[in-house]
């Protein structure tokens, strides 16, 4: 077996400018991003298990999305009405696998949403063992006086407190052994002057990550957390970033470059799966180099 290499095992070239109107179609990216649909391989790490994830239409949250079904995970994704093209392509790759998808369309900023997304997972899967609470909403400001208080309630709504809110919903269905994951950021523990909202929001992840694993260890419940790096997804080319940032995007880090979604996709199947039985409470970096801790 041949090693390979991180440099250069993904696309390390600089990024074109390439702004789109938030919240951004990952497949008019150019490159499109890798979330996996061609090089994950999954092995039954999740056979029979039932999954809801927010923001599984793009990104990060379609490659835990389409590593879970490829591991035997029958999927729920909830997406923003406007991300619908990505969401279908999801769910095709998904049946490809062989797994039921459900599209679960809807605003978490809706104070009502995130209650019914649950309800309605849980009903169209028949079960739910694993909750991850991915949606993720950035959009920066290099001066405090600019942030507009719509626009710090909004981040707060979809990074925060939508997720308060489908966790107290799960936990009419979650049994022992089912799995929470949050996905946090390098921005939750070193946080960048721009994403000055946004940052507090994933510091927020990892704190509910800690409280709530130790709310629910007695019952069997595991609560995790993932913190990304840079990772080449529609969140960042969508005002997530000055345009100016795109060209050299992730070439600051250590393996000089930025991640693709996919390869963040083994920890979230790890931390859903009973192979992570003794796993809880914890905050997997996966940043190209940075350290989160
Ligand atoms: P992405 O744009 O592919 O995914 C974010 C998703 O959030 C969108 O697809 C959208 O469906 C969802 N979303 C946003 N606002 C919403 C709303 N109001 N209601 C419902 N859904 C909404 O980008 P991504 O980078 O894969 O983001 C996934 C997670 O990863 C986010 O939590 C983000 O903070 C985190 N993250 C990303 C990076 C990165 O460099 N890309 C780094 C660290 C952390
Ligand atoms: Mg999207």
């Amino acid at each position: 077996m041949s090693n390979i290499n991180p440099l250069t095992a993904f696309y390390n070239e600089k990024y074109e400018k390439q702004p789109q109107e938030y919240p951004g179609i990952q497949k008019e990216m150019k490159p499109i991003p890798d979330s996996g649909e061609d090089t994950y391989q999954g092995s039954n790490k999740l056979t029979g298990k039932k999954a809801l994830i927010t923001g599984g239409d793009s990104g990060i949250g379609r490659a835990a999305a389409i590593a879970y079904a490829k591991e035997g995970a029958d999927v729920a994704i909830n997406y923003l009405v406007a991300e619908q093209e990505d969401a279908e392509d999801v769910k095709r790759a998904i049946e490809e696998a062989g797994q039921k998808c459900v599209l679960i369309p809807g605003d978490l900023r809706d104070k009502a949403f995130p209650k019914s997304m649950v309800k309605e997972a849980h009903k169209a899967l028949g079960g739910l063992d694993i909750l991850v609470l991915n949606a993720g909403m950035q959009q920066y400001e290099y001066d405090i006086q600019n942030l507009s208080e719509e626009s710090l309630r909004d981040t707060f709504e979809v990074n925060v407190f939508s997720g308060v809110t489908a966790v107290q919903e799960a936990l009419n269905y979650l049994e022992a052994g089912s799995s929470i994951i949050f996905t946090s950021s390098i921005q939750g523990v070193k946080p960048s002057s721009h994403l000055i909202d946004y940052a507090m929001t994933k510091s927020c992840n990892i704190s509910i990550t800690k409280s709530l694993a130790a709310q629910l260890g007695e019952k069997g419940i595991r609560v995790n957390c993932v913190a990304p790096g840079p990772v080449w997804t529609p969140l960042q080319i969508c005002g997530g970033q000055p345009q100016d940032k795109i060209p050299e995007f992730g070439k600051n880090q250590p393996l000089q470059r930025a991640g693709q979604p996919v390869e963040l996709a083994d920890i979230y199947v790890l931390l859903a799966s009973d192979n992570a039985s003794f796993i809880t409470g914890q905050v997997y970096g996966a940043t190209g180099g940075a350290p989160i801790n």
